[in-house]
């Protein structure tokens, strides 16, 4: 069985899967909203509607954190072994491979990206992060501590921090949700997960998974629902004792502000205007070619996507071109069809936003190299841009734009570069081509980002560290890093004599 929408051919279970009713999964069973709301999930490509969700509010919060708090405290997962938790998020990991198809055509239908990218990099990231994050569950440990105080031992506990609030945006819905949900389970933790009212559908697949892999009831529970309303209940509820957020620095402000009633844990995941680097002793091919990428990879919805392009003066014009015609070749297109490149932004608002952002980039004086305007017809589809004639203190040189807009930006030598490229409130992620390896290093050193990337852009492994400095967030995910984000210390000392 299969059927069509936009005349491309969906595999059944997604088809069984739109069509069945979306509802919240609280204490490990699926439940309407207690409002009995709902909301519309809907194709970029088309502007059609896809399912209709159950929508929770501050009540189904205070549910799903209540069966997060039983769960912790006195659930069977409070007294499983961690090999056993691991046991758990591994199976987690196989069942979602074995659905790779299926997850990748959700993603596709739901936030607009080319099914050939879902398939080859969220759905296989997020099984890998799961698998890594499984080794970890035997790996959390204390620390014996020698005491000067004489007749004393010491020794500290690392312990699960106890019911979190993750909050995730809908640029990598799958691949934020497993971010989010991997450590989380690993450490011991109980959740309740929000994810992006524009994309809930991988998520609430995904809980079907969770109970599938066998899961106690209450460990996960996943509440879609408005960020207003939903999220901002889940960030002030004084019976979670973490938050951890991705997403537009403005709402992360929100995010601390609401967690002060109970000082609750933050971490924060958020936005970047990311510097690319490339000197005129790079490979040149290679730095066009990664440039466009590093730019127009899930067009340009990437928190480090490297949005400024900062080249050497006397290559300028030649990687303007080159970059210029990688961004012609690209085929915007539904992204359930298999040539296309680059779908849809995720919304009309979002290609509102971009759009505005391309008007006001011409109105201060900007030209674009290639692209610019939005793509006429149904469906949310800009072109992808390249803007030259820029200065530092227009808007689309300042402000995260999160669509495939590059700035192109000349440079005369590397004091001038590090401080132009440093000269954000981001921190994010920063990227260098140079084929000089003490350049490289000695810039990697000085830029202020929570990534560097030489020689290659949006390279993730979920073994590596990732997150901003500045105002691009707080704490680190992934790695083992990211543990401390999920457990604490306790120290413990004992009178020996
Ligand atoms: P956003 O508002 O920051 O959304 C991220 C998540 O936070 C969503 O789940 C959202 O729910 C939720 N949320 C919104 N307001 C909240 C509140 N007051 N309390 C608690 N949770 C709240 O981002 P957006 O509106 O989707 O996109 C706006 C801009 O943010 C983008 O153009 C981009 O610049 C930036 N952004 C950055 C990232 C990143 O990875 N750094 C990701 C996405 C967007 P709803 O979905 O219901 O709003
Ligand atoms: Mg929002």
């Amino acid at each position: 069985m299969s059927a069509t929408i936009s005349s491309v051919q969906m595999e059944a279970p997604v088809v069984d899967f739109l069509k069945a009713p979306k509802k919240l999964l609280i204490d490990g069973t699926w439940v309407e909203a207690a409002s009995g709301k709902t909301f519309g999930t809907y194709n970029p490509a088309t502007g059609e509607a896809l399912a209709t969700v159950a929508e929770g509010d501050a009540e189904d919060i205070d549910r799903a954190v209540k069966a997060a708090r039983r769960a912790f405290d006195s659930g069977p997962w409070s007294r499983m072994t961690p090999s056993n938790r691991g046991q758990l998020i591994w199976r987690l990991a196989d069942l979602l491979e074995q659905h790779l198809d299926e997850f990748a055509q959700i993603e596709t239908l739901d936030n607009g990206k080319p099914f050939s990218v879902a398939r080859v990099a969220d759905v296989p990231l997020a099984v890998d992060l799961f698998r890594y994050m499984a080794g970890w569950a035997t790996k959390v440990t204390g620390e014996t501590i020698p005491l000067s105080t004489g007749g004393h031992f010491g020794y500290t506990l690392r312990e699960p921090v106890g019911v979190v609030g993750q909050i995730i945006p809908w640029n990598f819905p799958l691949l934020m949700a497993a971010w989010k949900l991997g450590p989380a389970l690993a450490t011991g933790c109980t959740v309740v997960l929000k994810p992006a009212e524009q994309t809930p559908l991988s998520a609430l697949r995904l809980g079907e998974l969770i109970m599938e892999a066998g899961f106690p009831g209450g460990v996960v529970n996943i509440v879609p629902g408005f960020g207003e309303t939903a999220g901002a209940a889940l960030a002030a509820h004084p019976n979670v004792d973490k938050i951890a957020f991705t997403g537009s620095t403005e709402v992360g402000k929100l995010i601390v502000q609401a967690a002060s009633g109970n000082l609750k844990k933050v971490s924060l995941e958020l936005g970047g205007k990311s510097p690319n680097i490339v000197f005129r002793d790079a490979d040149i091919d290679a730095a066009i070619a990664g440039s466009a990428r590093a730019i127009f990879f899930n067009h340009g919805q990437c928190c480090t996507a490297g949005s400024r392009l900062l080249i050497e003066q006397s290559i300028f014009d030649q990687v303007v071109e080159g970059v210029a015609a990688e961004a012609k070749k690209i085929k915007v297109g539904p992204g359930l069809s298999p040539d296309t490149d680059m779908g849809p932004l995720v919304s009309e608002e979002q290609l509102s936003r971009v759009c505005g952002y391309l008007e006001s980039g011409f109105a201060e004086g900007a030209r674009a190299a290639a692209g610019g305007k939005k793509v006429n017809g149904p469906g949310y589809f800009v072109q992808p841009t390249v803007l030259t004639d820029t200065n530092p203190n227009m808007k689309v040189c300042r402000e995260e734009i999160f669509g495939p807009v590059l700035v192109a930006i000349p440079f005369r030598d590397p004091e001038e570069v590090l401080s132009t490229a440093n000269n954000s409130i981001y921190g994010l992620a920063a990227g260098i081509w140079t084929r000089d390896v003490g350049k490289a290093h000695l810039l990697a050193s000085r830029l202020r980002a929570g990534t560097v990337w030489i020689n290659c852009y949006n390279v993730f492994d979920a073994a590596l560290p990732f997150g901003g400095y500045k105002q691009s967030g707080w704490g680190r995910e992934m790695g083992r890093e990211v543990l401390d984000l999920y457990t604490q210390v306790k120290s413990v000392c004992v009178a020996i004599n």
